[in-house]
């Protein structure tokens, strides 16, 4: 039984991650750190928010997140994007730091940035499923938040 709980607790923190992902992880996380920095020193001239640590990650599900200290995590497969959502997933975290929802003044604020971003919000919608690496077991749900 004790071998049999040792066993479940290593096992948890790479659920659903297989072996290639997480070689892709470790491969390609310094090159999302660098451009994930560099589109928020880029985007943050407008924005002026204070960042306290950026992170970069191995998420299943989401292509960034925040916290109200002004932490940013950003999904290490932000570097396989088109140049315009990897950008407007940064300007949607950024402007998170002001508007901690998704309220009308939050999209405002996001459009300053990205005036189209409903269609960058909709190809993303499209694109999700690349999250995983059990595409074809995956459908994306129609109103999934995924950013
Ligand atoms: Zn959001």
């Amino acid at each position: 039984m004790f071998k049999w709980v040792i066993k479940r607790y290593r096992r948890r923190p790479q659920r659903g991650k297989s072996k290639r992902e997480r070689e892709l992880f470790v491969l390609h996380k310094e090159k999302a750190r660098a451009l994930v920095l560099s589109l928020i020193a880029q985007e943050n001239l407008l924005y002026q928010c204070k960042i306290k640590k950026v992170a970069i990650r191995n998420q299943s599900t989401r292509w960034g997140s925040c916290s109200a200290k002004g932490n940013l995590n950003f999904n290490f497969k932000i570097i396989f994007l088109p140049p315009a959502l990897a950008r407007y997933i940064v300007v949607h975290e950024l402007c998170h730091l002001k508007e901690f929802n998704h309220g009308k003044d939050f999209w405002k604020l996001v459009s300053l940035a990205c005036p189209d971003f409903l269609l960058e919000r909709e190809e993303l919608r499209r694109i999700s499923p690349l999250l995983t690496d059990q595409i074809e077991e995956r459908k994306l749900k129609e109103n999934e938040r995924i950013v």
